[in-house]
């Protein structure tokens, strides 16, 4: 048996590095520390544009929206090199990855003319308006009200978790049109200006920077959206929601995979460094046995990604995002664990070896980083439960 790539696939591989090669950005502005998930600084607007305008920016999709009909198997070499190479498609991911693909899928060619081009363009930003205070794993039960004024809603209520919302010019805004209904059908989605009146954004100070917030309280009050701006038909919210998620979990595992590859390595170096008593944690039995573990599960985390990809591929339903989403981001909390017990007070120290583009921090730093994903586009215990109901079919929590 042979595995590997077909020819063309490899042809595929070599014209991206060598453009890859040609085009990029300095490393410098690559490690820039970002201001938020919607700021675009003039360097990352250019490069988003020069990877549309030349077919690079979604390869899978035609060259009008900045792709070129790549293969499956050719998108998954482009996320693959983009990943090893830590390098961003776009500084604003909700926008491309998760409200451009809703609007092109459920949008009206005015609506794709209007928002999707301009974002994939890197002229617009965006935020994602979801979660509120009392709904976040519960997304269901949101109570953002928007209610139809004539030709325009009226919307009232409160998002939070927003991320980037203080930088975005635009909000994919899920809330409640229909309180007739059981809650999933009551929701529509709403694409809202951030600069219209009567919209404030509290930026949150965080753990890991309070200096550099770019999660958001969003507060509407009595904010004005034209009807025309409600994506897909009232009441499509829902679908709207999975669908934005799917998009969301459908490209993350490349990624993780190769953030735990990265972690691991920088671990191991890590670990081979020797402590004030000349011993290093490589040396202890149980740090070595939890090493390994933790390497295994990295190349479980990549083979799992290959069998869901291959199911992807033949056009079959691939249960293995699922798991892949709570394996990956659980592996790598784990990772960062690990590393800050070995060291112990130097788990502050950000000087020490981490992965290369390694931009912010410590040990430390990344290990309390690392929560996000266990949190961001729905919790490990939600996942848990998915996984428990629609894949092992057990009974419903
Ligand atoms: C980095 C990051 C970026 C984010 N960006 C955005 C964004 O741009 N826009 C946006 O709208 N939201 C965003 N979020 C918010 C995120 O979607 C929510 O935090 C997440 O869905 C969880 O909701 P919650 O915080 O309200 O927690 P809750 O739902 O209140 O959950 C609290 C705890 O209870 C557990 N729990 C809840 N229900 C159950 C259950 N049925 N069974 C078992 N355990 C349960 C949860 O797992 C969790 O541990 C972001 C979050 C992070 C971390």
């Amino acid at each position: 048996m042979h595995l590997g790539y077909r020819e063309e696939d490899e042809a595929f591989r070599t014209e991206l590095r060598r453009w890859l090669a040609a085009n990029l950005p300095p490393p410098e502005k690559l490690r820039e520390p970002k201001r938020s998930s919607a700021h675009l600084p003039d360097w990352a607007r250019q490069w988003q544009r020069r990877l549309f305008d030349e077919g690079w920016l979604v390869p899978g999709w035609p060259p009008e929206l900045g792709g070129r009909m790549a293969t499956p198997v050719q998108q998954m070499i482009y996320f693959e090199e983009m990943a090893a190479g830590e390098i961003p498609r776009s500084l604003n991911p909700q926008g491309l990855s998760i409200v451009t693909p809703s609007i092109v899928e459920f949008g009206t060619e005015d609506q794709k003319e209007r928002w999707a081009l301009p974002t994939l363009r890197a002229e617009l930003t965006w935020c994602l308006g979801m979660s509120e205070p009392g709904a976040g794993s519960d997304l269901a039960g949101l109570s953002t009200r928007a209610v139809l004024d004539g030709d325009h809603f009226v919307v009232n209520g409160q998002k939070v978790w927003t991320s980037g919302a203080h930088h975005a010019d635009w909000c994919l805004c899920f809330v409640r049109t229909d309180t007739e209904v059981p809650k999933h059908r009551g929701i529509s989605a709403l694409i809202v200006d951030m600069r219209s009146a009567g919209i404030t954004c509290r930026p949150l100070p965080e753990l890991t920077d309070p200096q550099a917030a770019d999660f958001n309280e969003v507060f509407f009050s009595d904010v004005a959206v034209p009807a025309e701006n409600l994506l897909g038909a009232p009441g499509d919210g829902w679908r709207i929601t999975q669908g934005s998620l799917a998009h969301e979990r459908g490209m993350l595992w490349i990624d993780n995979a190769q953030k735990v590859r990265r972690g691991l390595d920088a671990l191991f170096e890590m670990a081979r460094r020797p402590g004030p008593d000349g011993s290093s944690p490589s040396s202890d039995p149980v740090f070595r046995d939890r090493a390994a573990r933790l390497a295994v599960d990295a190349q479980a985390m990549v083979l799992l990604g290959y069998r869901g990809f291959a199911k992807f591929a033949r056009g079959q339903a691939s249960p293995e995002h699922l798991m892949l989403k709570l394996f990956s981001s659980e592996v790598e909390r784990r990772l960062y664990l690990e590393g800050v017990e070995a060291l112990g007070p130097d788990a502050l120290d950000t000087t020490l070896p981490g992965p290369p583009l390694w931009k912010e921090g410590s040990w430390a730093f990344q290990y309390l980083r690392s929560f996000a994903g266990t949190i961001a586009g729905g919790t490990s215990e939600i996942q848990r439960n998915i996984i428990a109901e629609r894949i092992l079919g057990l009974p419903r929590s």
